[in-house]
C-alpha cells in the first residue's frame, strides 16, 4: 500500500484552519485513521504528545519527506460534533469542488474570545414590550387535524429510526410552525437535539420570539447581523449542551451538536438556501446527507415547494405532507384579482396603479385597513420588454431573455446569441421598450401624491441598511403606524400582519424573463407569498396581480393558488429542456484577469469533457457569465447537463485532477456549481 499522509488541525477552531501539519499514517493505522479522527501527535520542538484532528489524507508529501513525523496513535473519545463537522466538509469539497481550507472554514466557526455576552443574542432581539405580552398568551395551541396528523406520523417515524424525508406543502397561515414546535418536542423529549433553518429574510423578530417564547434559553440564534464573536458564543452555547435548538440561516447547519435528531428546512424553495461562495453547496442536500449520517430526520415545508423537492416527492424519495386550510380562526385565503396593464394602457391609465387597485386603496384608506404594495424587481432593468404588447426580448433558440449590455447590445446567456438593440418592439412595433425604471421610491412619490393623507412606510434596502431598521419598519408597521407599506421581495417573507387586508402586486411578471431557468418557479412563488400576506386575520383579503402577460401559465397558477397546476407545466418544460430536476446540470466557471486566456482554457476544457464523456453528456457553451466583467475578472461558463448526478461528480473530479497539472490554473479560478 503506498505511504500515504494525514494533514492534521491542533486547535479545532477557523483561526488554526490556516496552519494544517502534515504527519505520516504508520502501517498499522492505516485502515483506523480517516478524516474525522482524533489522533495523538508529536507536536513542537519538545515533540509533546497533543491531540490533533484528521482533516484530509493524501498520498503526496507536501515538503521534505524525511521531516515529517509520524501520527503516535488514535486518541480515546468516542465520535464528537466536531468529527461530524470534518467529516462534513470532506463531503462538501469531494461533492462540490472546493478545497479543503474552503470547505472547513465554511463549516468550523470562527474563535474570537468575547466576554460573556452569551444570551443577550436571544435576548437582544426579543427583548421587547411586545414580548411580554405575547409570552403571556398561551404558547402552546391545539393542532387541528391536518396539523395533528402529520406530528403523529411524524412521532411514528422519528421512534422507529425511520429516516424518509419530510415535504410538508402547506398553504401560508396553515400552521406549519405550529407543526414544527410540536416535532421539536418531540425531539427534545428524547435527549436529541434540533437545528432550524429559515431563510435570513424571513429571520425576524417576529419569528425568532415564537421559538424563544415556547422554547426559552434552549434556543440559539444565528444571524447575518451577528458579530463574529457572538455568531462563535452561540456555536459555543450549542457545543457545551445550553442550547439545544440552532435556529437561522444556512450557517446554522453547522451547528456543533452531538446529538443531532432533527434538521428543518422552512421556506425550503428559497433561493438563499443555496451558497454563492466556494464550495457552493445547497442547504437542503447537506441537511440531507447530515440528517442521514447522524441519524436523524429532516422535515422540509414550504406553501411553494421548489420544483425539485416536489419531484422527489412524487418519487417517493420525500414523504409529502399537504396542510390545506388556514390554521387561524377564521382565517380564509385571499381573493386574487388580475389585471391586464396592457388594457390598462390601450384606455389611456398610464399610472402604474391599475384602476382596479387604486379603487381597493381608497376603499381600505377610508375603513382604516392596512395594505402593502409589493415591487417585484427581481431580474429588473436586466433585461428589456414592451410597455404595449408585454413581451421580453428572448433569445430564439433557449427560451430565456435577453440581457442588455451597455445599453447596446442583447445576449443570451445560454447560447452566446447576440443582436444590437432594436429600436422598437420585434412582435408589434411600439416604441415603448426599455425596462421598467420604477423603483420603490418612485412608487412612494407615486402613491403619496395621488393619496393624500395615506400615511406610508417604504422598506427596502435604502430603508433598512441601519441596524435594527429592519425590525424597526416592521414593528411600527404592525403596530398601525402606517397605512401603506410599499417594498420589494423582503415585504412578502414570513410576516404576519393581521390588519392587512390588500395586496398589490406591481409588475407580477416582471421576473419571468430573468435569464435562469427557475425564473418562472421563482415568480410564481413570489406571487403566492406575497398574495398570501393579505388577509391573515379575521377581515377577508384581495391580491391584485397587476401583469402585463397575465395568460402566462406562471401568473394564471399564482392567481389561483394551484400549485399542482403550476408544477405539471413547469415540470413539462424542464423536460423538454432538459433542465434540472428532470436532468441535473453542473455549472462550471473559469474566471481570470486575461480574457483571453479565460477564453482559452474553457474552450480546452469543453474539448476535453466532450471527448471523454461526450457521448453520455450534453455541453453547453462556453458562455459569457451573467455579469461578464466583474473587477476587471473575465468570467465564462460551460454548461454540462446528464440525468446521472454521480457522473456530474465524476466529470467534476476529472476536470480538477487535469485543472491541477497546468501551469496556467494558478492565474485562474474554477468554480462548480451542481443544480
Ligand atoms: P405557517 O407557518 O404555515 O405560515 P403558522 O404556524 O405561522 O403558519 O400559523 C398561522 C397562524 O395560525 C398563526 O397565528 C398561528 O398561531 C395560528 N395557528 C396555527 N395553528 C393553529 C391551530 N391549530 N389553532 C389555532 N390557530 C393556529
Ligand atoms: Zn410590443
Ligand atoms: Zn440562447
Amino acid at each position: 500500500m503506498a505511504v500515504r499522509y494525514a494533514s492534521i488541525i491542533i486547535d479545532i477552531s477557523h483561526e488554526s484552519v490556516d496552519r494544517i501539519f502534515q504527519y505520516r499514517i504508520p502501517e498499522q493505522l492505516q485502515e483506523e485513521v480517516r478524516v474525522g479522527s482524533q489522533v495523538r501527535v508529536p507536536f513542537g520542538s519538545g515533540n509533546r504528545s497533543r491531540k490533533g484532528y484528521v482533516v484530509e489524507i493524501t498520498e503526496k508529501a507536501a515538503f521534505d519527506e524525511a521531516r515529517i513525523k509520524e501520527v503516535a496513535g488514535l486518541a480515546k473519545g468516542s465520535v464528537t460534533a466536531d468529527t461530524r463537522l470534518l467529516e462534513l466538509a470532506w463531503w462538501m469539497k469531494e461533492r462540490y469542488g472546493s478545497t479543503m481550507h474552503q470547505a472547513l472554514k465554511t463549516v468550523l466557526p470562527v474563535k474570537r474570545k468575547v466576554k460573556a455576552r452569551n444570551k443577550q443574542v436571544v435576548k437582544s432581539m426579543v427583548e421587547d414590550e411586545r414580548v411580554r405580552e405575547e409570552k403571556r398568551k398561551e404558547s402552546v395551541i391545539s393542532l387541528n387535524q391536518e396539523q395533528q396528523q402529520v406530528v403523529d406520523a411524524f412521532r411514528g417515524d422519528f421512534d422507529r429510526g425511520e429516516q424518509t424525508p419530510y415535504l410538508i406543502h402547506g398553504i401560508t397561515g396553515s400552521g406549519k410552525t405550529e407543526v414544527y414546535m410540536a416535532m421539536i418536542d418531540h425531539v427534545l423529549a428524547s435527549g436529541r437535539q434540533v437545528i432550524v433553518l429559515i431563510p435570513e429574510i424571513a429571520l425576524t423578530f417576529q419569528t425568532v420570539m415564537r421559538f424563544y417564547a415556547r422554547f426559552g434559553e434552549k434556543i440559539c440564534v444565528m444571524h447575518s447581523r451577528l458579530s463574529e464573536g457572538e455568531r462563535y458564543d452561540q456555536f459555543d452555547r450549542a457545543r457545551r449542551g445550553e442550547a439545544s435548538i440552532m435556529i437561522g440561516a444556512r450557517s446554522a447547519l453547522f451547528a456543533p451538536f452531538d446529538r443531532l435528531g432533527l434538521i428543518i428546512m422552512d421556506e425550503e424553495h428559497e433561493g438563499a438556501y443555496r451558497s454563492e461562495g466556494a464550495p457552493r453547496y445547497h442547504a437542503r442536500e447537506v441537511a440531507e446527507h447530515l440528517a442521514r449520517t447522524s441519524g436523524g430526520f429532516l422535515v422540509m415545508g414550504s406553501a411553494t415547494p421548489s420544483v425539485e423537492a416536489y419531484s422527489k416527492a412524487e418519487a417517493g424519495i420525500y414523504r409529502l405532507f399537504c396542510l390545506k386550510r388556514r390554521a387561524g380562526a377564521g382565517s380564509v385565503p385571499a381573493s386574487t384579482e388580475i389585471v391586464d396593464m396592457r388594457r390598462e394602457m390601450g384606455e389611456g391609465n398610464k399610472s402604474i396603479f391599475s384602476r382596479r387597485l387604486q379603487e381597493l386603496i381608497r376603499d381600505r384608506l377610508d375603513k382604516g385597513e392596512q395594505m402593502m404594495l409589493f415591487m417585484n424587481r427581481r431580474g429588473y432593468s436586466s433585461f428589456v420588454s414592451c410597455r404595449s404588447c408585454g413581451n421580453a426580448i428572448k433569445c430564439p433558440h433557449c427560451d430565456v431573455s435577453l440581457t442588455l449590455h451597455n445599453n447596446r447590445r442583447l445576449t443570451c446567456h445560454y447560447c452566446g446569441y447576440t443582436i444590437p438593440l432594436p429600436g422598437t418592439c420585434p412582435s408589434c412595433g411600439s416604441e415603448y421598450l426599455a425596462g421598467f425604471g420604477v423603483g420603490t421610491q418612485k412608487i412612494e412619490e407615486m402613491a403619496a401624491r395621488m393619496f393624500p393623507g395615506a400615511r406610508i412606510l417604504r422598506m427596502d434596502l435604502d430603508t433598512t441598511s441601519r441596524k435594527g431598521g429592519h425590525e424597526a419598519i416592521l414593528a411600527a408597521f404592525s403596530r398601525g403606524d402606517a397605512d401603506i407599506l410599499i417594498g420589494t421581495q423582503m415585504i412578502v417573507k414570513g410576516h404576519d400582519f393581521p390588519g392587512v387586508t390588500l395586496v398589490g402586486i406591481l409588475a407580477a411578471d416582471v421576473s419571468l424573463y430573468a435569464p435562469d431557468f427557475r425564473c418562472v418557479e421563482r415568480t410564481f412563488q413570489l406571487l403566492v407569498q406575497a398574495a398570501g400576506r393579505a388577509g391573515r386575520g379575521q377581515r377577508p383579503g384581495i391580491a391584485v396581480i397587476q401583469a402585463y402577460i397575465p395568460e402566462h401559465y406562471g401568473i394564471q397558477a399564482a392567481a389561483a393558488q394551484d400549485y399542482a397546476a403550476f408544477y405539471r407545466q413547469e415540470m413539462g418544460y424542464r423536460k423538454l429542456m432538459h433542465y434540472p430536476p428532470a436532468n441535473h446540470m453542473l455549472g462550471l466557471q473559469v474566471s481570470g484577469r486575461d480574457e483571453e486566456l479565460t477564453s482559452h482554457m474553457t474552450d480546452l476544457i469543453r474539448d476535453s469533457v466532450v471527448r471523454h464523456f461526450g457521448s453520455c453528456l450534453e455541453v453547453i457553451g462556453p458562455v459569457p457569465a451573467p455579469v461578464y466583467k466583474v473587477n476587471d475578472i473575465y468570467r465564462k461558463i460551460l454548461y454540462m447537463k446528464q440525468e446521472n448526478y454521480d457522473i456530474l461528480i465524476r466529470i467534476r473530479k476529472y476536470i480538477q485532477d487535469r485543472w491541477d497539472e497546468t501551469e496556467d490554473c494558478k492565474k485562474l479560478t474554477v468554480q462548480y456549481d451542481f443544480s
